[in-house]
């Protein structure tokens, strides 16, 4: 495996960085505060060529390989404290365009992906339900052929971007006796008759990023929005989830990094009992397990998105990759509250928000259990 940058990769990937850190951190206190979205921020990375990174350029992306796409979005979350924004990005990349991408007819792709590439459409998905979350497949939610439509019923939750969303995937059921197989995902726009966004999600963290509910009565979907062919909901999710674990904590792996370059500065000039704090054993031994922890969790991300790169499958890696992450940010962020005392408590140092942040990541994209089920059932247990 080589995971060597080239000179333009290497200054993609800095332009990135500088652009973050520049562009899309002010205001962010008081936009947490007010669970509020940057619009303008979207925007923005949108121009950057972000929301495009892994669309083919025909379609108006960029055209990166995996590698490329990673180590991209691992610069935006290392130069952006806006983990909600990113957040978004990321839902809507992974959750909308790339299965749209790869499971779309022509028309479908030719309709919908330059504009999600340029930022103007805002996209993501809808399948978890009041009784179904890690247990998606028993999705209550149901479709039934009406002429040239498709007429949906049901209700979703946790619906990220669905606040604000212009298109998204809905998954429901043709046909609920046969379980997973009935499965089927329709490309819903928000004006479609009987669509309707519910009440907004106020969460713990990723507050920037927001959240609705969703609910479908007589939601009328023309039968040409069918992504994909009938019952190919539960390939067409499998397929989303897979690439969402590969990718989408490549970010949070650029946030670690920059926790743990912000810690050793504090543990270097905070001073108590006559000398730096970082001269403790006890502090010092934090930093190294979280500069342990960031390159772990890049190391897993790294693999995955190469063999990914070579059309390897990556089921077991990116299981492996979003639990690793996940559970190494959270370990990141409580260290870096820990070692700056009662100031790392204060909503003012701005690290208490990077926990509440990371936090969300052991749940979305299936749970921290289900990462571990879904492990162990691949090494045979
Ligand atoms: C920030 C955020 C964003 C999200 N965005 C979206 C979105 O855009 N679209 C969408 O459709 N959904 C979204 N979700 C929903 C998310 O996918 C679900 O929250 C998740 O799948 C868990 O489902 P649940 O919340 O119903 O928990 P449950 O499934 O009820 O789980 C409750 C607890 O039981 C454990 N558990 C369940 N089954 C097992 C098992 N077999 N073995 C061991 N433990 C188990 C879980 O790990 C968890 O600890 C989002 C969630 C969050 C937090």
């Amino acid at each position: 495996m080589d995971f060597a940058w080239s000179e333009e990769q290497t200054q993609f990937r800095e332009s990135v960085k500088k652009f973050a850190l520049e562009e899309l951190n002010d205001g962010l206190r008081e936009r947490d505060k007010r669970s509020e979205f940057n619009l303008e921020g979207w925007r923005k990375c949108a121009d950057f060529g972000i929301h495009g990174l892994p669309i083919p350029i025909e379609h108006g992306g960029l055209g990166a390989d995996p590698l490329t796409t990673v180590g991209v979005l691992e610069s935006l979350g290392y130069g952006c404290k806006d983990n909600g924004l990113v957040f978004s990005i990321n839902a809507h990349m992974w959750t909308l365009e790339v299965p749209l991408l790869d499971f779309g007819s022509k028309e479908q792709k030719q309709r919908y992906l330059p504009r999600l590439c340029n930022g103007s459409l805002v996209g993501g998905n809808a399948m978890t339900e009041p009784g179904s979350g890690s247990d998606a497949y028993s999705l209550q939610t149901t479709a039934e052929r009406r002429g040239d439509r498709y007429v949906l019923n049901g209700s979703k939750t946790f619906v990220s971007n669905g606040g604000v969303g212009d298109l998204i995937i809905v998954y429901a059921t043709l046909d609920r006796s046969i379980g997973p197989n009935g499965i089927c995902g329709f490309l819903v726009e928000r004006d479609y008759p009987g669509l309707q966004v519910g009440r907004a999600l106020e969460k713990m963290g990723l507050r920037t990023s927001p959240m609705a509910e969703v609910f479908l009565e007589n939601c009328e979907v023309p039968v040409e929005n069918r992504l994909g062919r009938e019952g190919n909901g539960k390939n067409l999710f499998t397929h989303s989830m897979n690439w969402e674990r590969a990718c989408i904590l490549a970010s949070a792996v650029g946030a670690m990094q920059r926790l743990l370059e912000t810690s050793i500065r504090y543990a270097k000039d905070r001073k108590q009992f006559g000398q730096s704090i970082g001269k403790f054993q006890l502090v010092a031994t934090k930093l190294v397990d979280m500069k342990m922890r960031v390159d772990q969790a890049r190391a897993a991300l790294y693999q995955t998105a190469w063999l990914q790169g070579k059309g390897k499958s990556i089921f077991l890696e990116a299981a492996l990759a979003k639990l690793t992450i996940s559970e190494n940010w959270v370990r990141c962020a409580e260290d870096a509250i820990q070692i700056r005392g009662g100031y790392g408590y204060m909503v003012e140092s701005e690290v208490e928000r990077e926990l509440r942040d990371a936090l969300g990541s052991r749940l979305y994209s299936g749970t921290s259990e289900i990462q571990r089920v879904l492990i162990a059932s691949l090494l045979g247990l």
